[in-house]
């Protein structure tokens, strides 16, 4: 717990990091409050950066989570273009430029980076994490030009839909039998596979990526399959999932099996003193016995309270239950309680435009996801809330 008049350093100026600087103001702490970002904006979102702001719907001003002025007025020092280098667990982090920031608590808000593959710095692939990746990629999606995806999450499949609308051609590579397994079994992922196909995209599954070759400029020209097969590809996206980028903090606290830090509900590390939340925070989760990262918004901003509750020493906030929500191909796909465990009953019910999908084990609701049903979702998340509430049996 901070006394009110310590300083407390923030790494990562997104919406963590700027949600826990927020909540610290808000609960009451003096001190001084400084987030070192290294980005060149101030916080923004990146749902958009799928959506609407990569279809050309959303400019670059309305994504800020703040206006320019609302940092200063709240007392916190925000300062961009600021990367962290290293951390001294006594109570100083060095910038890439050499000056040392002085802190009495520490949060890692550093969020995560894209995972690459071999050859992927080619011009014309892209990965997609920040408002430039979103911005360079806009630039190379005209209509008429082939477009690969290399990867089937919430991210690849969210560009296919966009991309689609700006009148690509577009093919959606996968070692899954379908989208979106992983996330929500295969169920729920033939359910938007057909959306997708419905859409024109063409979806090659169990397939993967062997090389991206280019043309005589070295620009991306095609794309080679294990099975051996070759695509034509004018900009490719590689769209493979992330990795919590928690470099800075290796070494000095305990990390998970997943990369990310290890943390309590309340996102403490296993150093006092130093917290973590967002996408690089490994959570413990009583459900699943383990620490393990969610990686989507909603728990992004809940952690980041959280964090702010274990510092100011307030009550902590109940355990969250991990949330997310896409949107693609006309479906607002809303998913409750991560990854359906393994062994739980499905109760599916899809018509044409909308599904939900219950995935329970003794009874109880553990994950639930639904398209185009927001009304359920609400009755589902109370639902599971109460199941997680009495905790693992
Ligand atoms: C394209 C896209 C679409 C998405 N769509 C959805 C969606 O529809 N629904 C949903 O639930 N979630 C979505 N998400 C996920 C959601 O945006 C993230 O979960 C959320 O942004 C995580 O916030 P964060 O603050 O932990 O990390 P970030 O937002 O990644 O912020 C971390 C910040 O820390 C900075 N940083 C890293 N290292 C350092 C360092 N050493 N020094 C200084 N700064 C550093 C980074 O540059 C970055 O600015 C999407 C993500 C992306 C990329």
């Amino acid at each position: 717990v901070a006394d009110a008049d310590e300083t407390i350093l923030i790494v990562g100026a997104g919406l963590a990091g700027s949600r826990c600087a927020e909540a610290l103001r808000a609960g009451g702490h003096r001190g001084r409050i400084r987030i070192a970002g290294e980005e060149p904006e101030t916080p923004y979102e990146r749902p958009a950066l799928s959506k609407g702001f990569l279809a050309g719907h959303q400019t670059e001003k309305s994504l800020r989570l703040r206006g320019p002025s609302h940092w200063y007025d709240a007392g916190i020092e925000l300062d961009t273009s600021t990367r962290i280098k290293s951390v001294d667990p006594e109570g100083a982090a060095v910038t890439a430029s050499g000056s040392t920031l002085e802190w009495d608590a520490l949060v890692l808000a550093t969020g995560a980076k894209p995972r690459h593959l071999t050859g992927d710095d080619r011009a014309g692939v892209h990965h997609l994490r920040t408002l430039a990746d979103a911005a360079t990629l806009r630039r190379d999606l005209v209509a008429g030009h082939h477009l690969v995806i290399v990867g089937a999450g919430f991210i690849g499949l969210e560009v296919a839909s966009t991309a689609r609308t700006l009148g690509l051609n577009v093919t959606v590579v996968t070692p899954d039998a379908v989208p979106l397994r992983r996330i929500a079994g295969k169920e729920v992922g033939s359910l938007i596979a057909d959306r997708a196909c419905a859409a024109g995209v063409r979806l090659l599954t169990g397939e993967s990526v062997s090389s991206l070759s280019g043309g005589a400029d070295g620009r991306i020209a095609s794309v080679s399959l294990a099975s051996g097969r070759e695509l034509r590809c004018d900009v490719a996206l590689v769209a493979i999932g992330v990795r919590p980028a928690s470099e800075l903090a290796h070494g000095l606290v305990s990390i998970a099996t997943d990369g990310g830090i290890e943390t309590d509900n309340i996102g403490r590390s296993s150093c006092n003193r130093i917290y973590a939340c967002g996408d690089v925070a490994s959570s413990w989760r009583p459900w699943l016995a383990k620490f393990q990262g969610s990686g989507h918004w909603t728990s992004a901003a809940d952690g980041a309270r959280a964090v702010a509750t274990a510092i100011l020493g307030a009550p902590a906030p109940p355990s969250q239950i991990p949330f997310a929500w896409s949107d693609a191909f006309d479906v607002r796909v809303q998913h409750v309680g991560g990854p359906p465990p393994i062994g739980a009953t499905l109760e599916l019910d899809a018509s044409a435009g909308d599904f939900e999908a219950c995935f329970r084990i003794g009874g109880e609701l553990r994950c639930a996801i639904v398209g185009n049903r927001p009304r359920r979702m609400l009755e589902l998340r109370r639902e599971i809330t109460s199941s997680w509430s009495r905790g693992p049996r």
